[in-house]
């Protein structure tokens, strides 16, 4: 049953959607807006610093998210220290002029470089106050970590002296020194980290040093000096000394990055369209690494994995903003800078507040105090849990921040399925010890075998196994491993370290910084609290607590299902009850019907309690392999005359007529499209080779003369069957052609299953779809019978039902005839699996042998089976949608290929005008939020 295999959407990436989602800038009367300069000549460098900037948050496109923030603080009067950004579009003439710049924007970029010494009072190589800067890239969209940083740039032989005679801290300017070599001799030099390492270590060692901070000045120069020798010897040349050609080299570095493997990869999963490029930001440096009167953090104004309205973060006192995210030391809670720096602490709270006001949304943001000042270094819409952004978004209604029609927009629809992930069955939680506890970064319940390198995880995981991936702490080139396991689990990193940010953002359940573990990457074991875990052993964690356990642990369904299945009361459920809150503002929005896929009656109730409002497609087929179905279908397969073929099709009669009341009785009186039988019949009957084998045994043994005299039989019917191209072969509409008995059974069983349930006083609209139709002749013939059971049925019963007979655009030329489809069909339904496979010409079973290789060369940007190819495949939904409603204005219009849960197709759906999408049970709220979100961009005109 090969065509039959669901092919699951994976949850829809966020940046895809945010790049439909209409952000109307608010602008609130306390935060000033400059104007955006608008240069006749095209501008490419835009300047921040000293309570003015050149762009705002409008210009994304043009500054990157980063560049945007830093602008639109500076003009709202926040401590933002000067720079310039250059823009998106200045990398992408980088790359078409052969990875340079035209003279022209060089020299922009020097006169802002003058501009920026002015105002910061400082210049570059000054040996009495050198102008530092860091250098920073920032798309569009966030990919943290994905790009290259370079900080302290500007330092050089006679700046090192200008900084240690501003700071008189010898100490900390050579410390900055040794930091910018090795940052700007990895990142733009490419000499590999541990050539850096070694020299470090070496001093070290000399000096008997066991922690960089025992190092004195004397250390720190004698690093710097080793440095240099070994930049020379790797690369033929000297250390730059010139800040200017520092700067060149880091931005052109930045630009490089984009497109480094990180990146690349970053951006297929995220649906970060390439060739958005970066922009980069040039700033001066302040320093959070002076000594104990200076620190560095970053926070979120609402925690970000529970959502939970409570100021979060953490800091670090004498660190550079990268020891924070870095995992390398574990910072403190962000409430402790209120004892430590109360004023700053103040200041932070106010500035943040403002903030999250201003942008209507959770603020992430970055901080450094130089000296008790506070600088603002970033601020940006926080990535935050499925479960966190349903909290934060009923709670901004309830805060009257907003309207219910602007909060659904801050919840990604795909994000929901990560409130339907399973947790651990609280009893036999407690009957595991704790073996420790971490910091917990993202919530859900992950149970697994341990397992120590990406790639063991993924190597496992294509084995069929779960696993947990164990790391001392996670980089972005993990970001394989992280995608499959069922959990991340780290030993050292905050809650704002690269495994807690990028798990949260892929709704993976970590927990980070549990310290007690002691890890041996290499032995592949890790031992906590006396024990010994190897790579194998079961572990489990509840991402939400924060606790880890040794062993396996059964995970249950969410609150949510709970509260739907009736085990919890939904007053005992706050999440369940903000998600059907939510969702309730959601469907005042939307105006696509939503209704489900589902075959049986326990999959309606569950569709139902969703929220689907009708059945989008009911496969009978599937209905077919329930208990002791299949002998009788394959007795109405194998018989050779209608009389023996219809005697099988009665006893399968009354079971089909059973599936049917459930189902239609399941829909409280929505409508419930049934589809007749749609794939080739050999599906149904064992494979040729396995039969082949039977025989050969039951030959060699002498086994059972009339098994096996039956089995040559089965054989017989199966070589007979046999088709080359089956997709393309006797399925669809043409079996019910070819034995109409089949259609006129299955039409039976609807039309009595509802008449038992208008007799039981129960309505029910059922909807009868006929598959694959190409010639408007091929759905006539099977509507006749259709219609003739119907009215016969009727009047057996003497109850009248009201029903509907369509059938499934699927077929190219159902598309390009759908006006004269029309003339019969009722309604249409696409069938978008076929139709991409058709238009493509792409097997919807084989399409994996190349899907990687059009994905990585970029021919695809996205799998077309996943999400709609609008374009082509879009085409002709779009052109039968209008012939048909041209013959018939009030045909009814859904869709029920795969793509009726995948949120950016919902949203082409309903701009075609659809009137429903149908899609698996368990999307259902992801296609009430995707189609509220469609309608509300498609209102601001996107
Ligand atoms: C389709 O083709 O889109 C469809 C829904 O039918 P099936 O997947 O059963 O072929
Ligand atoms: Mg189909």
């Amino acid at each position: 049953m090969a065509k039959k295999i669901a092919k699951k959407s994976a949850p829809k990436k966020a940046a895809k959607k945010a790049a439909k989602k209409p952000v109307k800038p608010v602008v609130k009367k306390s935060i000033k807006k400059a104007a955006p300069a608008r240069a006749a000549v095209k501008k490419y460098v835009y300047a921040f610093g000293a309570g003015k900037a050149e762009g705002d948050r409008t210009m994304k496109d043009t500054l990157g998210g980063k560049g945007a923030g830093l602008a639109e603080m500076t003009n709202a009067g926040l401590p933002v220290p000067p720079g310039f950004t250059i823009s998106t579009q200045a990398c992408n003439r980088w790359y078409d002029e052969g990875r340079k710049l035209p003279k022209a924007i060089e020299d922009e970029m020097m006169a802002h470089v003058r501009r920026l010494e002015k105002i910061a009072g400082a210049e570059f190589g000054s040996t009495t106050n050198p102008l530092l800067v860091s250098v920073r890239s920032g798309a569009k969209f966030s990919m943290p970590g994905m790009m290259d940083t370079i900080l302290n740039l500007g330092l050089n032989d006679a700046a090192v002296e200008g900084l240690t005679a501003r700071t008189s801290n010898g100490r900390f300017a050579y410390d900055s020194y040794r930091r910018f070599i090795q940052m700007y001799g990895n990142v733009v030099l490419e000499i590999p980290k541990d050539k850096f390492e070694h020299e470090f270590e070496a001093v070290k060692h000399a000096h008997g040093a066991t922690v960089d901070t025992d190092l004195g000045e004397g250390g720190l120069q004698e690093t710097v000096k080793r440095y240099m020798e070994m930049v020379k010897r790797e690369t033929g040349k000297a250390f730059p000394q010139d800040p200017l050609s520092q700067l060149k080299g880091a931005r052109d570095a930045v630009f490089r990055s984009w497109n480094n493997d990180r990146a690349i990869k970053y951006r297929q999963m995220y649906e970060i369209p390439d060739h958005i490029g970066t922009a980069v930001n040039v700033q001066k440096m302040v320093f959070g690494n002076t000594g104990d009167r200076s620190a560095t953090g970053v926070g979120f104004t609402r925690n970000p994995a529970t959502g939970e309205n409570k100021f979060f973060g953490e800091f670090l006192v004498n660190a550079q903003g990268e020891d924070v995210v870095a995992g390398i030391r574990t910072p403190r809670p962000i409430t402790e800078l209120a004892d430590v720096m109360p004023a700053a602490y103040k200041q932070l709270r106010a500035f943040t507040s403002r903030l999250e006001k201003h942008y209507k949304d959770i603020q992430d943001f970055e901080f450094t105090i130089e000296e008790d000042k506070l600088f603002m270094l970033q601020t940006r819409n926080g990535k935050r849990t499925g479960y966190a952004a349903v909290v934060i978004a009923t709670d901004f209604v309830a805060e009257k921040l907003m309207k219910p029609s602007e909060a659904i927009l801050l919840v990604e629809p795909a994000a929901l399925s990560q409130l339907l992930a399973p947790v651990f069955n609280p009893s036999d939680w407690k009957k595991l010890p704790l073996a420790t506890k971490g910091l917990p970064a993202s919530p859900g319940a992950a149970s697994g075998q341990a397992v120590f390198t990406s790639e063991d995880a993924v190597a496992w995981t294509e084995q069929g196994k779960k696993v947990l991936l164990v790391r001392k702490e996670t980089a972005p080139d993990d970001i394989h491993g992280m995608e499959v396991a069922q959990g991340i689990l780290t030993a050292t990193g905050g809650m704002t370290s690269h495994a807690a940010v990028v798990g949260r953002q892929m709704g993976r359940p970590s927990v980070v910084g549990a310290g007690a573990l002691q890890i041996e990457e290499k032995a592949k074991t890790v031992k906590v609290n006396g024990q010994t875990i190897r790579e194998g052993d079961w572990m489990s964690f509840d991402g939400l607590t924060g606790e880890v356990k040794v062993g396996q642990v059964a995970t249950s369904p969410s609150e949510i299902l709970q509260v739907l299945a009736g085990e919890l009361k939904p007053e005992a459920s706050d999440i369940y009850q903000r998600f059907s809150r939510l969702l309730g503002w959601a469907d005042k929005v939307r105006t696509l019907g939503i209704r489900a896929n589902a075959d049986q009656p326990d999959q309606s109730e569950l569709a139902y309690a969703f929220g689907a409002r009708g059945i989008g497609l009911c496969r009978t087929e599937h209905m077919f392999f329930g208990e002791g179905r299949i002998e009788k279908v394959q007795r109405m397969i194998l018989a050779d005359n209608e009389k023996d073929r219809r005697a099988a099709l009665a006893e399968l009669l009354p079971l089909q007529r059973g599936d049917f009341y459930g189902v239609l009785k399941a829909m409280h009186g929505e409508p419930v499209t049934i589809r007749t039988i749609d794939p080739p019949l050999h599906e149904f009957l064992p494979k040729r080779e396995d039969l082949m084998v039977e025989i050969a045994r039951l030959e060699a043994t002498r086994g059972d003369a009339a098994e096996l005299a039956s089995k040559k039989t089965l054989l017989h019917r199966v070589e007979q069957l046999h088709e080359f191209n089956p997709m393309l072969g006797h399925r669809g509409v043409r079996l019910g052609i070819t034995y109409p008995e089949i259609t006129e059974m299955q039409a039976r069983a609807i039309f009595e299953a509802a008449c038992q349930l208008a007799k039981e006083g129960i309505k029910s609209s059922p909807e009868v779809m006929i598959p694959l139709v190409g010639l408007v002749k091929e759905l006539k013939d099977q509507k006749a019978i259709v219609d003739r059971v119907a009215a016969e049925v009727m009047k057996e019963q003497g109850v009248k039902i009201s029903y509907l007979c369509g059938t499934m655009i699927e077929v190219p030329r159902g598309a390009l005839t759908a006006d004269e489809i029309a003339v019969e069909a009722q309604f249409f339904s696409f069938g978008t699996n076929d139709l991409t496979q058709m238009t493509f010409g792409f097997s919807r079973d084989d399409i994996g042998k190349f899907l990687g290789s059009y994905l990585e060369r970029k021919i695809f940007d996205r799998d077309p089976f996943q999400s709609i190819d609008t374009v082509g495949v879009g085409q002709l939904v779009a052109m039968a949608v209008e012939k048909g409603r041209k013959t018939r204005p009030n045909i009814k219009l859904g869709i029920c290929g795969e793509h009726g849960g995948d949120p950016s197709s919902i949203h082409f759906f309903h701009k075609v005008g659809l009137n429903y999408v149908s899609c698996s049970p368990y999307r259902v709220p992801v296609a009430r939020l995707a189609a509220a979100h469609a309608a509300l961009s498609v209102k601001v005109g996107d």
